[in-house]
This record gives structure tokens, C-alpha cells and sequence, in this order.
């Protein structure tokens, strides 16, 4: 039992409530910071609803995240407050949108409150759009976004950039995006690797920091017990085995539904 548990410990899966509480805390508390939301700040909104509308694998309604998207394609303003109760509204008509309890995580559960949940969460969500984009380019033929590769990092960098609550790791993102040519991917393969990269990044320079959860370091991922093909004897990233690896986890296939009844 004692083995059972700490190969459980050790685990890299892929959970549908993760996903689904990272969407919604984005939707209904975090987008709504934002006082006001037009300009940049709403060519970022509806670039990452056309997104998620198109990507995220909601199991209870399909339609719910394209109802807000199409209410905010027709708007050239609102507030952070309007849009919230958009998406209280629409969940609240469209119910059940979501699946599961609301405040439990499962991969990003910390040892404390106080570590992981959202921010691990969100990283959740964007590797898991970079990859079923790359896995199933036909998904939405019509999308206008269907032609670029680099689609999902860019609503990704316009919504860390403009709506994400830490404002220092928005910083350090924005600067790492800048640095490493985020627009760049001219695949959607290549962009999977992007977001990996800058992921690992991050991981690094925190490395140690005052909020890593004693029980989950920071690690250059994934983990050589997960992946041992991912690096060469020398140590160096084998990136066509991380891609896979990556294509695996993050796929559709792979979700789990432990936590939901
Ligand atoms: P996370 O780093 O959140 O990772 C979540 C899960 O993703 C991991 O459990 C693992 O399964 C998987 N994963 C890990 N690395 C990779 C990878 N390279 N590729 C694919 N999957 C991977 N906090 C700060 O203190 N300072 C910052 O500057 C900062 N910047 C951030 C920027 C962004 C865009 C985001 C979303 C968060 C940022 N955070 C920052 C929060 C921080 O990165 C972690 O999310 C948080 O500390 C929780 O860490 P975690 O251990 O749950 O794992």
C-alpha cells in the first residue's frame, strides 16, 4: 500500500476538473479585475474565448462558451463586472456547465492552500490548447484563427499580459515572450514546444522560491521517471520524445474524471 501511494504521488495526469476550475475562476473572477475592458484589452478577451470556444473539452454544454464569445465579438467596450455577470448569467442557463465540486483540485492540488491551485491550473489549461490544436488542426475549419500556428500562445500572451491577477509573473511572462519570439512558431508543433520551454523556464527561476510547495519542486519537465527517452545520455532534451510525451498528456484521450460525480 505504502508503494501504491507513492507511485500515486508521483502521477502526471491529466484532470478534467483541473481544467474546468481554471475556467472557471478565469471567467467569473478574474477577468472581472479589469475595470475596463476595451482596446488591446478586448482584442485579448475575444481572442481567448475564440479559443477556449473552440478548444476547451467541456463534458456539460458546448454552447456556453460560445454564447459569450459571440455576446462579446458584438461589443467594443464593457467592464470587468459586465463580463462577469455574462458569465454568471450564461452558466447559470446553460446549467450544468460545469462537473464536480467547485474549490477541489486534483494535479494542481498544493499541500497547503496557499500553493498551487490557479496559477498551475491555468499552465494546465494552455499547455492542454497548445496540443489538441496541434492534434486536431480540423477541429473548427471556419475559426479565423485556423491559420495560425501560433494561435493559442497568442491568446495566451493577451490574456496573462492584460487579465492575469499576478502582475509580476504577467511581467516575467510578457519579457520571456519578447525574448523567445513567442509569434515565432511557424507549427502548431512548434508552438507545443514553445510553450514547454517557457514553462521550464519559469520553473527554473523558481526554483527554491519562497512559494514552491515543499512537496511538488520545481522540476525541468517532464521528470526523468516519466519520460527517460526525453534526454539524451548527456543530458540534453531528446525534443522529438518530449513532444510526444507532451502530445500524450495533454491530449483529449488522456483526461481524467477522478473527483467528479
Ligand atoms: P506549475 O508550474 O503551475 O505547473 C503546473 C503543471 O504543469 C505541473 O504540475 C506539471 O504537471 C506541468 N508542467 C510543469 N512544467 C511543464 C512544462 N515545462 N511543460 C509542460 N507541462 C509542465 N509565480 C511566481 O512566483 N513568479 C512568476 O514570475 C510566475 N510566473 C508565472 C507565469 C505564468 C504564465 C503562470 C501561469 C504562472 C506563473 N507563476 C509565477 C506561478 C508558477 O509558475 C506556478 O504556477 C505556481 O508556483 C504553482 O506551481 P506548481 O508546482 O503547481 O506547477
Amino acid at each position: 500500500e505504502e508503494e501504491q501511494r507513492s507511485l500515486k504521488k508521483t502521477d502526471d495526469y491529466l484532470y478534467q476538473l483541473d481544467l474546468e476550475n481554471a475556467l472557471r475562476y478565469s471567467m467569473n473572477n478574474e477577468i472581472s479585475q479589469t475595470k475596463s475592458i476595451d482596446g488591446e484589452k478586448m482584442e485579448a478577451l475575444r481572442k481567448y474565448l475564440a479559443v477556449l470556444a473552440a478548444y476547451f473539452p467541456l463534458r456539460r454544454s458546448n454552447t456556453y462558451l460560445e454564447v459569450i464569445r459571440d455576446v462579446v465579438k458584438s461589443r467594443t467596450t464593457m467592464t470587468g463586472e459586465e463580463f462577469s455577470q455574462l458569465a454568471k448569467t450564461t452558466e447559470e442557463e446553460m446549467s450544468p456547465v460545469y462537473s464536480g465540486l467547485p474549490h477541489q483540485w486534483m494535479g494542481c492540488k498544493g499541500s497547503a492552500n496557499s500553493y498551487r491551485g490557479y496559477p498551475c491550473g491555468l499552465w494546465t489549461m494552455f499547455h492542454m490548447l497548445t496540443v489538441n490544436f496541434a492534434l486536431e488542426p480540423n477541429k473548427v475549419p471556419q475559426a479565423d484563427f485556423s491559420q495560425d500556428p501560433a494561435a493559442v500562445l497568442r491568446a495566451m500572451h493577451g490574456y496573462i499580459g492584460t487579465f492575469f491577477g499576478c502582475a509580476d509573473c504577467a511581467a516575467h511572462f510578457v519579457e520571456i515572450a519578447g525574448k523567445n519570439r513567442i509569434f515565432d512558431a511557424r507549427s502548431r508543433d512548434e508552438a507545443v514546444l514553445w510553450l514547454w520551454r517557457a514553462h521550464n523556464e519559469v520553473n527554473a527561476r523558481l526554483s527554491g522560491d519562497a512559494t514552491e510547495d515543499p512537496e511538488h519542486k520545481k522540476i525541468q519537465y517532464p521528470a526523468a521517471e516519466h519520460c527517460p527517452a526525453c534526454r539524451y545520455v548527456n543530458g540534453s532534451w531528446n525534443e522529438e520524445e518530449v513532444l510526444q510525451y507532451l502530445r500524450t498528456k495533454y491530449s483529449y484521450n488522456s483526461i481524467k474524471y477522478d473527483g467528479i460525480s
